[in-house]
């Protein structure tokens, strides 16, 4: 099969294999240069399979050595159809870490079930005995909750009041306005059930009755803050009130697992260019902006190397910089006052005319079609390939 992308709104319908397992080893090149990291040995990672979580499971192998099992809600191939990128993401992960004598596995279901907590936990009985790290990376729009059997949906909002503001339209290449109603209290609500800290603590407290936590174990949650331009749709919307009960969470393992010396964290990254946030109005119009403004200015990044300094600075040092929240921030590089008024200039500029001079327009579109395996340099794209590939 010859795979060329197959965009509809703000995803991409298909994925490259080869493209997919490319788009990996370009991020374990990444890591395999850098200075390596004393960090953890036995790693689970829950949404590991793209954005944030697969570069915490490269992070955590090639640049620690740390075996890993791996969640995550992919695809399966078949001769017609490719698989999802996540799926051909965690293909390219096993074959590369298993190469250098890594354990690597992964379960494919719903993260948010208690079936697939169980699995988890037989899964690292049997290799691993226990872990000392677990990295809580899930993007989803629904949750099924197994405890009263409603499934819960996330709703992109803002809270109190409607919001009128500028956005960009990936798929037809188009600046406009959008209006979005303020959310109900119900879909507030709800989004704190799928996107807040409930299900995290499920999966801490399944492990540690199971005894698979090893003592002083650590876990992380992720999180966007962000600042004014995008605070109206993500941090004081319904997203941020799912992201502020992570805090919560958080705060609640601290003081739940303390014989075990559970640290808990949310860590703060910066916004890239992932399935989750290319989905989130608005989103894409801040980060093709912020990114021209990051690159020009020498400090843009991206998953793997927020990540790298993520372990390296924060995770796995003694007594790391916490904020009033208790939280490790990452995102300063992107969220400090200078860079905000940079980009805030030009966000009070841009229009339909002037976006491809204003914005990263070719950067953004490269990472997203990166996401799903296209647009990388060596990749033949006009060749045949067997869009079946197993784990
Ligand atoms: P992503 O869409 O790339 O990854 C989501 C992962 O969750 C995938 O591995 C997917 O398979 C898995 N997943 C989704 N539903 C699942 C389910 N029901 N069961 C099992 N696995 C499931 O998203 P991302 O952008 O990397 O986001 C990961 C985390 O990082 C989120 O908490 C997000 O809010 C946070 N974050 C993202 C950004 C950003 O700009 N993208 C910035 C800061 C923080």
């Amino acid at each position: 099969m010859v795979i060329k992308p197959r965009i509809r709104g703000f995803i991409c319908t298909n994925a490259h294999p080869v493209g997919c397992a490319a788009h990996v080893q370009e991020q374990i090149d990444f890591v395999k240069a850098q200075p390596k990291v004393e960090g953890p040995k036995r790693v689970l990672i829950i949404g590991c399979s793209t954005g944030y979580g697969l570069s915490s499971r490269i992070v955590s192998t090639f640049g620690a050595g740390a075996d890993t099992l791996g969640v995550c809600f992919e695809k399966e191939p078949t001769e017609r159809k490719t698989g999802t990128a996540g799926w051909y993401n965690v293909a390219a992960f096993h074959e590369k870490a298993r190469a250098e004598g890594f354990y690597a596995e992964t379960l494919n279901g719903d993260a948010f079930s208690d079936e697939l907590k169980e699995q988890t936990i037989a899964k690292i009985k049997e290799n691993m005995e226990q872990v000392d790290l677990v990295v809580y990376s899930l993007a989803s729009p629904k949750r099924l909750d197994p405890e009263t059997g409603t499934l819960y949906s996330s709703t992109l909002k803002p809270v109190g009041q409607a919001y009128t503001t500028k956005t960009y339209d990936t798929d037809k290449d188009l600046v406009h306005d959008v209006s979005l109603e303020p959310a109900t209290e119900e879909e507030i609500a709800n989004t704190v059930k799928v996107m807040g800290g409930e299900d995290w603590e499920r999966w801490i407290k399944a492990l540690s009755e199971a005894g698979v936590l090893a003592q002083n174990c650590q876990t992380t949650a992720y999180t966007y803050i962000g600042k004014e331009l995008t605070w109206p749709i993500y941090g004081h919307a319904t997203i941020g009130k799912a992201k502020e009960d992570l805090d919560r969470a958080a705060a609640a393992l601290r003081e739940g697992y303390t014989e075990l010396g559970l640290n808990a964290y949310v860590s703060s990254l910066k916004a890239v260019v992932t399935q989750a946030s290319s989905a989130i109005p608005v989103m894409p119009l801040y980060i093709s902006l912020m990114y021209k403004v990051m690159k020009e200015a020498g400090t843009h990044e991206g998953c793997i190397e927020q990540i790298y300094r993520l372990f390296t600075e924060a995770l796995y040092v003694d007594n790391p910089e916490l904020d009033e929240a208790h939280r490790l921030r990452m995102d300063g590089k992107e969220t400090n006052d200078e860079t905000q008024a940079v980009i805030k200039g030009v966000w009070d500029q841009v229009n339909q005319d002037n976006f491809h001079d204003l914005a990263d327009y070719k950067g953004y579109h490269q990472d997203f079609l990166k996401l799903f395996g296209f647009g990388i340099d060596g990749v033949d794209y006009d060749a045949d390939v067997n869009p079946v590939v197993n784990w």
